[in-house]
């Protein structure tokens, strides 16, 4: 039978779900909205600033569910986990026993960590603020730990950690290539080596993630194992990743993946040690937890493993009994109206796929700022759809562009910043001044179509423009990036 009935059911309390849910009421339409969520906290956005037409920041904070209930009388939120959607009947079931009846639901259950081996106690995975907290206490007494992966959760925590040796494994030629190119990670470096390098010590990322007073109160009360939100942006700020060893070292092995983790040291593998420096004798050899074989014939005993390598759609609860059509990389697929394949089943956020291709600039990445606004555009389509009018793709997703820091420097990322799904016939401009800026444009035929900047470069709002207007700008050639040029005042 069914508990309670809404019009409309969010699931999931991350930046997603909560704009959905916010979006959804502002439109004063008199229709009840609930967010089913399994944990007591959830995330809003602050502080939001739109830097151009299509670069914004934020502050992320984590705050009570009851925050939410302020923002319309006809919020409601109930902490529970989904268990299964029966698209058929239009309700969802909780683990607690409940059935929600919906008239449009939107999915936004994120995703979680693919671990390298699960259930094993050496391998911690990063995703919420406990995962957060269980690797500073492992780190504590740790002298050495191995990292695979090479996204930004893996490039920030290497830069984070203190007196600790990183073993760092990547399956690519260079470090940090979701984000940038072989030269771009030369000029990163020197900070990665030197964690107290100039850049290092910049101002925090603008985007920034925080926790709320008390927040750690609740944690315990999270249901059944399952993760919270997602963490974000400035998620390892103000926190102290210090391990036991009295420096800090760290050590890349490229092109590797890993083949073995076992508590005893492989028999008859010779550890790799010699570039880590570490003491070779064989009571330090034995002395380890736990032991990682790479791909490349390298043996590696360390304290933990922390597993960085990408993260999984949150599918499961909805899968049974509903044709969902899911993307390859295990999503739920949703088409340019945000809805999925099952009728008035809508999804948003890190467990969407999205099936348009619509605007050459744009594709999808699982980052904080494409879930608020994959949350506030599903929920525009769901009243849209609800009175049958037509709603336009919003212009946010015309080109990607995103504002990170990494190692304290300033990173805007702009289009097919790496080249992503172009042919050979793409050329690359770059400028770099070591340990002040690296700047690169992507040109294809004459014009802009991705560009990196690393540093206080301010080039962001121009090149966002030439990306948007295709300007031919063969004339100019390698003068694009004369630093004597005022590009700014040039193309105004
Ligand atoms: P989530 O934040 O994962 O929220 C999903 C919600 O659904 C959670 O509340 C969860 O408890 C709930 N849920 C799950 N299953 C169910 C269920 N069955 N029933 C009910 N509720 C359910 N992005 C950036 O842009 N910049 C960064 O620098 C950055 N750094 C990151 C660092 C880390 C360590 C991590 C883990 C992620 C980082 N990201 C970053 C990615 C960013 O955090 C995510 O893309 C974003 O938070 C996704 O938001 P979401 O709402 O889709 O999912």
């Amino acid at each position: 039978m069914t508990s309670e009935t809404a019009k409309y059911i969010v699931v999931g309390g991350g930046i997603a779900g909560v704009t959905c849910v916010e979006q959804l009421a502002s439109q004063n339409t008199g229709d009840d909205v609930l967010l089913l969520t399994p944990y007591p906290l959830i995330k809003a956005v602050t502080n939001f600033r739109q830097v151009s037409r299509t670069l914004e920041e934020f502050v992320v904070e984590e705050r009570n569910v009851e925050t939410l209930k302020r923002v319309s009388p006809r919020v409601r939120v109930i902490q529970a986990a989904v268990t299964k959607l029966d698209g058929e009947a239009h309700e969802v079931h909780t683990a607690d026993g409940r059935r929600f009846g919906y008239g449009k639901l939107c999915i936004c259950s994120g995703a979680t960590p693919k671990l390298l081996a699960k259930g094993n106690p050496f391998v911690l995975g990063i995703r919420d603020t406990d995962s957060v907290q269980e690797l500073q206490k492992r780190l504590v007494g740790s002298r050495r730990i191995v990292v695979v992966g090479n996204g930004g959760i893996a490039l920030e925590l290497v830069h984070e950690v203190r007196d600790c040796e990183v073993i760092w494994a990547i399956k690519d030629p260079s470090f940090g290539t979701t984000f940038f190119d072989s030269a771009a990670a030369e000029f990163f470096l020197p900070s990665l080596r030197n964690s107290s390098s100039p850049g290092a010590s910049g101002p925090s990322r603008r985007t920034k993630y925080t926790t709320s007073p008390g927040s750690t109160a609740v944690m315990g009360k999270l249901a059944g194992g399952m993760a919270g939100s997602a963490l974000g942006p400035d998620w390892q700020e103000n926190l102290h990743m210090q391990g036991a060893n009295d420096t800090r070292r760290v050590h890349i092995e490229f092109e590797c993946e890993v083949e073995q983790i076992c508590e005893q040291k492989p028999a008859g593998i010779a550890m790799r040690e010699r570039d880590v420096g570490v003491q070779k004798q064989q009571a330090v050899e034995d002395s380890w937890s736990v032991y990682v074989k790479l791909s490349n014939g390298a043996v590696y005993g360390c304290d933990f493993i922390v597993s960085a390598t990408g993260v999984r759609p949150c599918t499961q609860p909805f899968l049974e009994g509903n044709e969902l059509i899911m993307a390859e990389d295990g999503g739920l697929l949703v088409d340019d109206h945000m809805k999925t394949s099952v009728p008035d089943v809508y999804a948003a956020g890190d467990v969407c796929s999205v099936s348009w291709t619509r605007d050459v600039h744009w594709f999808q990445m699982r980052l904080w700022t494409q879930a608020r606004q994959m949350g506030a555009y599903a929920a525009r389509c769901i009243l849209a759809d609800s009175v049958g009018e037509p709603v336009d793709l919003d212009f946010c997703f015309e080109l990607f562009a995103h504002i990170t820091r990494f190692f304290g420097y300033k990173v805007v990322l702009l289009g097919r910043y790496n080249g992503q799904g172009l042919g050979s016939d793409c050329e690359l401009l770059l400028r770099c001044t070591p340990g002040v800026e690296y700047v690169k444009l992507v040109m294809q035929c004459g014009r802009v179509v991705g560009a990196l900047f690393v540093g206080d470069t301010d080039l962001e709002e121009t090149f966002e423009n030439l990306i948007l207007n295709q300007m031919d700008l063969s004339a100019y050639g390698e003068g694009l990036l004369n630093p004597c040029v005022d590009i700014e005042d040039y193309f105004d």
